[in-house]
């Protein structure tokens, strides 16, 4: 059988073997959270137990932490507890994850695009303007984006959202996990963490929420989740994300010495004429997102497939098509929206696993030439 190369994590990472264990002695024990007997309470430690671990991921307080559904439940639930705060305006980062971008857009106020420059950095200069430009403001700002990998300045941002009275709600699904992320120091009101991008099971998510942000109810009925999220808990999803953060912790270090290894692929990439998305920012040490002019991200994708190589194009998308990067485009660089690929490694990833990347992408990078040459 073919070797399988997977480099996707950031749509989906592997599900690490703590993880799995994690949930299977989850399912194996009996009782609800919520319930004082001792099976209750023995799904109550699993549960806690998570909570510090998840906590420990960022730094935070375990109070600070609220299970949800994934990712996207929890930019939802910040975006919508500030929107019940009281802010009337809505400032999002032009290179959003559609999870904020269109929660932002149901809240039906008005909201203004943060624009970002060519290395798809958000500008900081248009924030200062636009804060100044009177009343507080929900300001909605990546820690590292889904495509490009490229790390925002989150921290600075926060003390300016913070000085005129903002609220700054912060996606951290892609930067857990693989940079250290430390809540207190970023200065964000909410912050969102997704279980599955950093080796956990699909279906779990925590909001993080520093003191001075009251949470609106996502979800109401019972009492869980401190009155914030109605629903029995999902206990083995929670169990695992714990056991999938406390990993991710102790391999940090690991994943960091992946850039080595990304930048290998991105010297081979653009000697054949590619460029790398992002290049002169930093960047999360395991994604690598690049666009070669003529070469159809689809082609790219399927090529790779084709020898057992799973990568994205730039910007996955859900309902299973390609659709041309968002990010590139609003980096300026909308003619190469529909060439670019995103390569990204997580905590099963090896060098050779980079290395059969780069070689059977300049292979199909040749084929494409040859055939192009072919028909002309
Ligand atoms: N935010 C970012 C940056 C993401 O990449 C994703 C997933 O692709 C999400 C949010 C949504 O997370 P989830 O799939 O857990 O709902």
């Amino acid at each position: 059988m073919r070797a399988q190369t997977y480099l996707d994590y950031n749509a989906t990472a592997k599900v690490r073997p703590e993880a799995s264990a994690a949930a299977l002695a989850a399912m194996a024990q009996a009782g609800n959270p919520s319930s004082v007997h001792a099976d209750g309470r023995a799904a109550r430690a699993l549960i806690e137990d998570a909570r510090a671990e998840v906590a420990g991921l960022v730094g935070a307080r375990a109070g600070a932490v609220t299970f949800v559904s994934g990712g996207t439940e929890a930019n939802a639930l910040g975006i919508k507890s500030a929107v019940a705060a009281g802010f009337e305006r809505l400032i999002v980062g032009a290179t959003e994850h559609e999870a904020v971008a269109r929660a932002a857009q149901a809240a039906g106020l008005a909201v203004e695009t943060w624009p970002v420059n060519g290395d798809g950095l958000a500008d900081l200069d248009w924030l200062e303007a636009r804060l100044a430009a009177g009343g507080p403001v929900l300001v909605c700002l990546m820690l590292a984006n889904n495509e490009t990998g490229v790390i925002q300045p989150v921290a600075t941002a926060a003390a300016m959202v913070r000085g005129s009275g903002g609220w700054l709600h912060v996606d951290a699904v892609q930067a857990a996990g693989k940079i250290a992320v430390d809540f207190n120091a970023l200065g964000a009101h909410t912050l969102a963490l997704s279980a599955h991008k950093l080796g956990g099971p699909q279906g779990a998510g925590a909001l993080v929420a520093a003191s001075d942000a009251s949470l609106t109810p996502s979800l109401r009925g019972g009492g869980q989740e401190r009155g914030l999220r109605a629903g029995t808990e999902n206990t083995p999803g929670i169990a695992s994300f714990g056991a999938a953060a406390r990993a991710a912790v102790r391999d940090l270090a690991e994943i960091t010495g992946q850039a080595e290894w990304r930048d290998a692929l991105a010297a081979s990439a653009t000697a054949f004429g590619a460029t790398v998305l992002g290049a002169g920012a930093p960047r999360l040490p395991q994604t690598l997102c690049f666009a070669t002019p003529g070469f159809s991200s689809e082609v790219q994708v399927m090529a790779l497939d084709l020898e057992g190589v799973m990568v994205s194009a730039g910007a996955a998308c859900s309902s299973g098509k390609v659709t041309p990067s968002g990010s590139a485009s609003a980096m300026g660089r909308p003619d190469l929206a529909r060439f670019a690929v995103r390569v990204s490694g997580g905590w099963a990833s090896s060098r050779a696993d980079w290395r059969r990347c780069g070689e059977v992408w300049c292979e199909a990078f040749d084929r494409a030439v040859a055939r192009r040459r072919e028909v002309a």
